[in-house]
């Protein structure tokens, strides 16, 4: 069965979507640490980040720099980054723009709203 970011970067599930290329998908987190904390994913659906091929990997952190220097550009903030995945078995990269109420694993509640708005502004 695909995984729910395989569904996403088919379009078969919604997301705020920040930025796509031929290998790399990047939408906001649904469940943010801070705003704009964004989720960068390689298109093809390996587990554990490790395991991607050597041009999906090159890939994947091109795509992290990039996303990451455009977010600290566009909200004036650190970035911060982080590899868990202990909770969606598809690799992926969390990039979260540092504001004084951030704290390591605690989420926000956003409208959707306030989501569709935070896209606007980082999408590219
Ligand atoms: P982890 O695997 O521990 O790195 O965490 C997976 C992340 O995926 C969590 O921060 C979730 O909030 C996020 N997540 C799960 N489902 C969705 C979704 N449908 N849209 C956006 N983010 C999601």
């Amino acid at each position: 069965m695909a995984s729910i970011f395989t569904k996403i970067i088919n379009g078969e599930i919604p997301s705020y979507k920040i930025y796509e290329d031929e290998k790399t998908y990047a939408f906001l987190d649904i469940n943010p640490e801070a705003k704009g904390h964004t989720l960068v994913v390689p298109k093809v659906e390996v587990d554990k980040i490790y395991d991607l091929e050597d041009d999906d990997w090159n890939a994947l952190w091109a795509s992290v720099k990039k996303v990451a220097k455009h977010m600290e550009e566009v909200t004036g903030r650190r970035v911060v980054m982080k590899v868990v995945g202990t909770d969606v078995p598809h690799a992926h990269v969390h990039l979260t723009p540092l504001s004084e109420t951030w704290e390591y694993g605690k989420t926000l509640k956003l409208r959707e709203d306030e989501f569709e708005e935070i896209r606007a502004k980082l999408a590219f």
